[in-house]
């Protein structure tokens, strides 16, 4: 177990860069919503509901998507998850959703781990 766990720290991120690595270094322009050292929330381009926003990681360190975490990345998963929930709060007083979309049967279009913040208006229950 412990080797595996040197493996995993030591595997290099070797996917090919997405859009969302241009956007993180604003050679790309976003409506950024908020950020800091390890994070970014910006507009989605193509909103599914009168607030969406995408939730990301700046460095996407082998997060593709959610099942490629690592344990040592837990503490970045927390952080996700707790922008997105302050992201949430302040835009959606009346509730939100946040989707992960992981992988093909996922629907997953960008291989760069994403929180998808969506709300302003009634969900509906299943999803698509
Ligand atoms: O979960 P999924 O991978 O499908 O989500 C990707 C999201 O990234 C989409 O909602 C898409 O509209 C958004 N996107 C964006 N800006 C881009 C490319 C994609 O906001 N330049």
């Amino acid at each position: 177990e412990v080797q595996l766990a040197k493996e995993l720290a030591e595997k290099k991120d070797t996917a090919p860069e997405t859009i969302f690595d241009k956007i993180v270094r604003k050679e790309i322009p976003s409506k950024v919503v908020f950020e800091d050292e390890r994070v970014l929330a910006f507009r989605d381009v193509s909103p599914q509901a009168p607030v969406h926003v995408l939730v990301i990681p700046k460095a996407r360190d082998g997060l593709t998507q959610l099942s490629n975490a690592r344990e040592d990345q837990e503490a970045l998963l927390g952080h996700l998850m707790y922008v997105a929930s302050r992201v949430g709060k302040d835009e959606c007083p009346e509730g939100f959703r946040i989707v992960i979309n992981d992988g093909k049967h996922g629907a997953q279009s960008v291989p760069h781990l994403h929180l998808h913040v969506i709300g302003g208006r009634q969900m509906q229950w299943p999803p698509g």
